[in-house]
């Protein structure tokens, strides 16, 4: 007889299901990357936001990055419809590359929502700066933040934490 016991058979619990993560997007200077404009971030320190970034739930992008643009790089406004800078150039191509690859990185991460930055000609989803490069703010949505609304996933500002931690336990 053999002094080894047989091997237990396996019980349901043994099975662990591996969860997928829950994913946000976010803007990545909210991150942390310095890839505003100005070449600074805007990194938000909300326990709650550090927290899903150190668990790696979070998906960062720039979608004025993703279209091309560099960094630092002129500051640009949404004008009649168009994404102007403030030299005049028209970026709208930049804009709406950058957001095409944002959405596309949404879905491919089946994002729960998304945390943009507002004011943005690109992230904002409550105010941008009406294209007369004065420092005024308007209600309106960025390039990117429109985009993903349009295709059905909630954008919140940077601001809009309490309902995203809800958003978060609810999905
Ligand atoms: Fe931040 Fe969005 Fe501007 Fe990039 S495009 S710097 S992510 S606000």
């Amino acid at each position: 007889m053999s002094k080894h016991k047989p091997n237990r058979a396996a019980q349901p619990n043994d099975i662990k299901a591996v969860q997928p993560k829950k994913k946000i997007l976010v803007s990545a200077c909210l991150y942390g990357y310095c890839c505003r404009y100005d070449g600074r971030s805007n990194l938000l320190r909300d326990k709650t936001f550090l927290d899903w970034k150190n668990r790696g739930l979070l998906v960062p992008v720039c979608p004025e990055v993703l279209g091309g643009l560099k960094t630092p790089r002129l500051p640009s406004e949404i004008s009649e419809g168009r994404v102007i800078s403030r030299e005049g150039e028209d970026v709208s191509p930049q804009f709406n590359k950058g957001a095409d690859e944002a959405l596309k990185l949404a879905k491919e991460n089946k994002v729960l929502f998304a945390i943009m930055k507002d004011g943005s000609p690109s992230c904002g989803c409550k105010h941008i700066y009406d294209g007369t490069f004065s420092g005024t703010k308007i209600n309106g949505s960025g390039v990117c933040a429109k985009l993903l609304l349009e295709n059905g996933i909630v954008v919140l500002a940077e601001d809009d934490m309490f309902t995203a931690k809800i958003l978060f336990n609810e999905k």
